[in-house]
């Protein structure tokens, strides 16, 4: 008896050494929840009780930052690449597209796949831009960087629906995954009805020209209705049978912001625009490093908001691809030249501040 109660003490202190710092594995598994034009204010006023909890159970950067280019094209490449627009030369939606260099600057999961290809991994995105020019762009054409799931749904619920499967009935070690609809929301195309708006803030609030729109509560409901799709996900992530045993770190980024020139739209080098969010949650998940970024209510009125050139400190949208090659375990090479580092995360090393380049005047776009 008395040996078997050893044993016995002996797991307990094993299991509590896995959600309890040094002892928590050196690898484990990577989900990351990408939610298009997601204010950072928007997740704080929406009624978002799954966000709320990973925010619970980890960390929160609400002052994170993206490119000087604040649309889904820079952003998204820049956030699974983990370098800026001056390396993948991505600087609009469009167009750019055909200039840019995701063969020098792979996805990460794409570089995932490199380094130990038996990982398995999945990219489930509405936006398809994502899969057909991020991951599957130039010589990686036929086999999308050697990722086993590339999945482009046409509505986000279609999306909650693979990734669920995904979870269910597969067995993943990185999954990327990103909402569109928020954005939609924002600005006011369907499914959400004109004019939309960026604007979670009643007006009355430093915010862009959202002072004089006041609150967009379908952005706000749009928050919401995604925030149960994350719910779903997490439902079908915990119910993994080996759960308690996979390490898994959850994070949850949008690409850019929005409002802070135009209330429907984004794009500019404005603080409403370039500012995101980072969630980071799970095991390993440890406070981030930094200061806030951008300190709305610190700037002066819309027609001067846009970031002091030293205040940019924090979270930025190029960490996350670092951050998510780390914690799956793999040695970030220094001739892949990534402008992010990993951060939130057990075992990361010391954040070095880094500026971030400007590709504002290469942008042809009109927002
Ligand atoms: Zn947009």
């Amino acid at each position: 008896m008395r040996g078997a109660g050893l044993l016995l003490a002996l797991a307990l202190v094993a299991c509590g050494a896995d959600h309890a710092g040094p002892a928590a594995p050196a690898s484990g598994r990577v989900l990351i929840l990408g939610l298009d034009g997601t204010r950072s204010e928007g997740i704080e006023l929406a009624q978002a009780p799954h966000l709320d909890a990973l925010r619970a159970e980890g960390f929160t950067d609400l002052d994170a930052i993206a490119g000087d280019v604040s649309l889904s094209g820079p952003g998204w490449a820049s956030m699974l690449s983990g370098v800026w627009c001056d390396r993948h030369k991505v600087v609009d939606n469009d167009v750019s597209w055909a200039n840019s260099n995701f063969d020098a600057y792979p996805h990460f999961l794409a570089r995932a796949e490199q380094a130990r290809p038996a990982l398995r991994t999945a990219s489930v995105v509405h936006w398809a831009p994502i899969n057909d020019e991020i991951l599957c762009a130039d010589e990686r054409a036929d086999d999308c960087g050697g990722v086993d799931a590339v999945i482009t749904r046409d509505s986000d619920a279609g999306v909650r629906d693979a990734v669920v499967d995904l979870l269910r009935d597969g067995d993943p070690d990185a999954v990327f995954v990103q909402f569109d609809d928020i954005d939609h929301a924002g600005h006011g195309t369907a499914p959400s009805s004109p004019p939309g708006g960026f604007c979670p803030k009643p007006s009355g609030a430093v915010d862009g020209n959202c002072l004089l729109r006041g609150l967009n509560a379908e952005y706000l409901a749009e928050i919401e209705r995604i925030d149960g799709y994350i719910g779903d996900i997490l439902a079908a992530l915990r119910a993994r049978p080996r759960y308690a045993l996979e390490n898994w770190l959850i994070l949850v980024s949008p690409d850019h912001g929005g409002g802070g020139l135009v209330f429907n739209q984004h794009g500019f080098d404005v603080a409403q625009d370039r500012r995101t969010f980072l969630i980071v949650a799970g095991p390993a998940a440890r406070p981030l490093p930094g200061t806030p970024v951008t300190r709305l209510a610190d700037l002066p009125p819309a027609e001067n908001n846009g970031l002091p050139p030293a205040d940019t400190r924090g979270a930025k949208l190029v960490d996350i691809a670092a951050t998510a090659l780390f914690h799956l375990g793999i040695p970030i090479d220094p001739d892949w030249q990534l402008a992010g580092q990993p951060l939130g995360v057990a075992g990361a090393p010391d954040y070095e501040e880094r500026a971030i380049p400007s590709c504002y005047s290469a942008a042809p776009f009109t927002p």
